[in-house]
């Protein structure tokens, strides 16, 4: 009888430590939630190939690019891959290691749950006529919208505005001699108006010589006065934060592979 008692015992205070303990995980999750915790992500891999993940874990890869640039090829894992046009530094899906759907077309998308649209441009100043054309990706990614001017090569026309819309994170290539230069990017950036610029297709320590020298980061800054000027691993971001902040945040991902 004592020793049913006891067993009793054990198994209510196991119970209200197990209580105790789900109330407070709760705690805790709602706490993240109001301080803002990060789900959705984006990492560099290098020239204009980027993961982005949202809080589901669903990865998007853009742009990813072959061995003989300088960067070393990542081992990219996605669920949906887009590719701005046909180039051979834009277009190396094989260097993605799992099953993902390719999206290579314009018009709208729903691939995984995640809204794609898909923007006609060109490659140079002259509809196509030196480099062809490039698509512009835009994703709403948990609400935010995110951007990726693949190689834009001049400033956005009325109808080509209207149809990205709004911009949330804008990524943009800065590096000119291929695409846009500095100054006209900075061009870009006020067209769209976005919270947060991340720039790609610039030269760096690791960009081949052999590819042509582009411009460095460094001159895009110059042009964005009044920008925070952050340099992370990985950006990270959610619908709320990107809402309340009032900063202009131009963000450097670091290279580090
Ligand atoms: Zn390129």
């Amino acid at each position: 009888m004592k020793k049913g008692i006891k067993r009793w015992k054990v198994f209510f205070l196991s119970l209200v430590v197990s209580i105790g303990m789900m109330g407070m995980a709760a705690f805790a999750a709602d706490a993240n939630k109001n301080t803002g915790k990060k789900h959705a992500s984006i990492e560099w891999s290098g020239h204009s190939c980027f993961t982005i993940t949202n809080e589901k874990g669903t990865k998007v890869v853009t742009d990813p690019f072959p061995d003989g640039i300088g960067y070393k090829v990542p081992e990219l894992y996605a669920d949906i891959a887009t590719v701005s046009h046909d180039h051979f530094d834009h277009n190396n899906l094989a260097a993605i290691k799992s099953n993902f759907t390719a999206v290579r077309e314009r018009g709208q998308f729903n691939v995984d749950g995640i809204k794609i649209k898909g923007t006609k441009t060109y490659h140079d100043t002259e509809l196509g006529a030196l480099r062809g054309e490039n698509t512009v990706y835009t994703y709403d990614i948990d609400g935010v919208n995110v951007c990726h001017l693949g190689d834009l090569g001049h400033e956005l026309t009325k109808d080509q505005l209207k149809s990205i819309g709004k911009v949330d994170i804008l990524i943009i290539p800065v590096g000119g001699l291929y695409t846009i230069d500095p100054e006209v990017a900075a061009k870009v950036v006020n067209q769209l108006d976005p919270k947060v610029v991340i720039p790609m297709h610039y030269q760096t320590e690791v960009l081949s010589p052999d590819f042509g020298t582009l411009s460095k980061v460094d001159s895009f800054v110059e042009q964005m006065k009044g920008w925070k000027v952050v340099k992370e691993d990985t950006f990270s971001f959610n619908q709320s934060e990107i809402k309340a902040s009032k900063d202009k945040q131009l963000v450097i991902l670091n290279y580090n592979k």
